[in-house]
Order: structure tokens, then sequence, then C-alpha cells
């Protein structure tokens, strides 16, 4: 058991981690080839110290242990629908996780670009990764409180398996999340965490399954009524508002993640923003606002704002990859279990 975390177990200190980090690259997987799987890839394609080798979608799986070329893949999902297809990389199946799995003992983390639709699923592909008997480090940027809840139940688990697991390792939860733990740091007590996202994209179809989780939170809707959507009726639901979506007091992991990491009870944490779906520019700035008291009595809030610049993609991609090389570091050290994005610093990867 880690005593600081009070999730995973401490093995030994058997390598000096950055000494490690220096054989490079290390190679690494996708999981989901969508609108941030595909980001991913791109994110990677410049860096030295990681490699991108596999990836799966819904369809198919690819492998390359000598690095997957990211246009090719990126041209071959877009027009045929699956990486499945990719010659002579690409294998068609219908339980393509659980094959990727089988093939990736050498793949040292994966990066779970999943939708999460049902709730329980990002849970149900870690048990896979259980069953299996891979060992490695795993990072979601999952976004619901009860999704981050089923993970930390699996926690005992993960660690008997020799898994290192860092949930919320996107934006919201991720980037926003570690920037409120960092703030809290100047104060006694934490009164009130509020993280306001703003998120402008060309096509919501880039975005499916982000968009759908996101409708689950609009009054009258949830996971299931948004997961049985059709594209039409989402198509016809954003005509109506003139594809914005308006998301307030959402169920968000930030809260639970937060509290894990004794910074404050999750009733303090709010999340909620604007979506646009019709352009490329945020609707407004996402920030986190951390208010609290000072050890002398005072009343202050920091605030963490991003660049409006920078897009959902680079905002969850980029801590997402910070998060996977913090993670084997911690691996390489023997620490496995499950650890949130507000327990562990990313590491940047170059
Ligand atoms: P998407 O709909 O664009 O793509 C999903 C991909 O997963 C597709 O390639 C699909 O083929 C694949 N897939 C679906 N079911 C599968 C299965 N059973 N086996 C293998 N592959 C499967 O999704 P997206 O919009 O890129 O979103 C991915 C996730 O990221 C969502 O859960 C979303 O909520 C989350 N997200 C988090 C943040 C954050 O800040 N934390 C921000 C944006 C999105």
């Amino acid at each position: 058991m880690n005593r600081l975390t009070g999730e995973g177990k401490f093995v030994t200190n058997l390598v000096n981690p950055l000494q490690q980090v220096s054989q490079l690259p290390i190679p690494v997987g996708v999981l989901g080839f969508g609108g941030l799987g595909q980001a991913a890839a791109k994110v990677l394609a410049p860096k030295q110290q990681i490699q991108w080798v596999v990836a799966a979608d819904q369809k198919g799986f690819a492998v390359d242990p000598s690095g997957l070329d990211v246009q090719r893949a990126i041209a071959t999902y877009q027009t045929q629908g699956s990486l499945g297809y990719l010659e002579p990389e690409g294998t068609l199946s219908t339980q393509s996780i659980a094959d990727l799995i089988q093939q990736s003992q050498n793949v040292a983390g994966f990066f779970l670009a999943l939708p999460n639709l049902p709730n329980t699923f990002m849970a149900s592909v870690a048990q896979q990764f259980i069953e299996i008997g891979w060992q490695g480090v795993l990072i979601d940027a999952i976004k619901r409180t009860s999704a981050v809840e089923q993970l930390v139940d699996l926690g005992s688990q993960l660690a008997a398996a020799g898994i290192t697991y860092i949930t919320g390792c996107g934006a919201t939860p991720g980037l926003l999340t570690a920037a409120a733990a960092l703030a809290a740091q100047s104060y006694a007590e934490v009164h009130q965490v509020k993280i306001t996202f703003g998120v402008g994209i060309a096509n919501w179809d880039a975005y499916r399954a982000t968009i759908r989780e996101d409708i689950a939170h609009l009054p009258g809707y949830d996971v299931e009524t948004a997961r049985a959507m059709t594209d039409a009726e989402v198509e016809a639901l954003l005509d109506k508002t003139q594809g914005i979506l308006s998301l307030e007091d959402m169920e968000h992991a930030d809260d639970v993640i937060l509290e894990m990491a004794g910074i404050c009870g999750r009733d303090r944490v709010t999340v909620g923003g604007v979506v646009d779906t019709r352009h490329p520019q945020k609707p407004l700035s996402t920030n986190v606002q951390v208010t609290g008291r000072t050890f002398e009595g005072k009343i202050s809030t920091h605030t963490f704002t991003l660049g409006d610049e920078t897009s959902m993609a680079a905002n969850v991609c980029g801590p997402a990859f910070g998060y996977l090389k913090a993670g084997i570091l911690l691996h390489q050290q023997g620490l496995c279990g499950l650890l949130t994005s507000a327990q562990v610093m990313p590491q940047f990867v170059s």
C-alpha cells in the first residue's frame, strides 16, 4: 500500500527512472481513434521520447513496432472507417481492444481516448487489461465522477496486476484540476474551485463521443438517452440551439479527484461551460478559479486561464501524454494502482 495515496503498492525502487527514460523512444499506444485519438497521434509525431506503435478503434487495430505512420493512419481511418484497413499493419476485429492488448506486451503505456458510453465502459476496459495479464501504464481523459469512482474501486486489482492507472488526465478533469491542486497550496483552507470551460469545434461529428457525453449533462438527458441518439437526432438538437451546448453544475470528476487529493470536499467544486459545435473559436476563455483563505486570514482567488488559441485537443492530449510519461516513471519504480491527475505532476514529453 502506498502510504501517500492509500492506493497501490510500492514493490521496490529498482532503477533510477530518469536514466531509464534516456533509453528511448518508449513504445506507447492509443485506444480510440476518433477526434482525440487522431489528435493524440499528431501530438506524438514529433516527439523523441515516446513513439506511437499501436492503436485500436471499434472495428480494428494496427501494430508497427517501428512506429505507425500518422498521416497514412488518419487517411485510412477517415476514408475506410477503421485502422484495420491499414496495409500491412492493420487487422479487422470485432474485439479489437482484447486482440490488441494480447499483442502489446512490449507497449509501456496506453492513452485510452475511448468514449465512456455506457458509463461503465472505461472500467470494463481496465478490467480487460487486468484479465489479459498486461502490465504497464494506463491514462484516461474520463469526465464523470461516477466513472472515476468505478476505477477507484478497481485500485487494488490494478495494483495486484502490475498496472499504474492515472485517471482524469485530459483538460477537465486533468490540466485544470492539476492547476487547482497547485493553486490550493497558497491557502490554509480552500473554499471553492470553479471550472468554466469554452470549447469551439468546427463540426460536432469530429468529436462524436465528446458531444454525446456533453448532451448527457443537459436537463432531460442522461448517459443512456444520449448514447441512444442517432446522428440525425444529435443534429436536430444542435439545430435548435444554433450549435451551442450550455452546461451547468455538471457531474464532473474534478470534484472527486480534488477530494481524494485532500484539497477540499467535492461539494466545493463546480464545473460548467459552453461548447460551440459550429465554430473553432472558443465561446469563452477556459479557466479555473480557486478561492481560499490564507494562513493570515485573507480571502483570495487565484485564476488560471488557458490561452484562447489552444484547442480542446491540445489541452487534452498534451496533459495525457505528460501523465503517461509520469506514470511510466512511477511504474519503473514499482508504484502500481490507481492515481489521479491531482496526485501526480505530469512530465513534459520531449
Ligand atoms: P470519438 O467519438 O471521436 O471517437 C471514439 C473512438 O473510439 C472511435 O475511433 C471509435 O471507433 C472508438 N471506439 C468506440 N467504441 C470502441 C470499442 N468498443 N473498441 C475500440 N474502439 C472503440 O470520441 P472523442 O470525441 O475523441 O472522445 C473520446 C473521449 O474523450 C470521450 O469519452 C470524451 O468525453 C473524452 N474527452 C475528455 C475531455 C477532458 O478534458 N477530460 C475532453 C474531451 C473529450
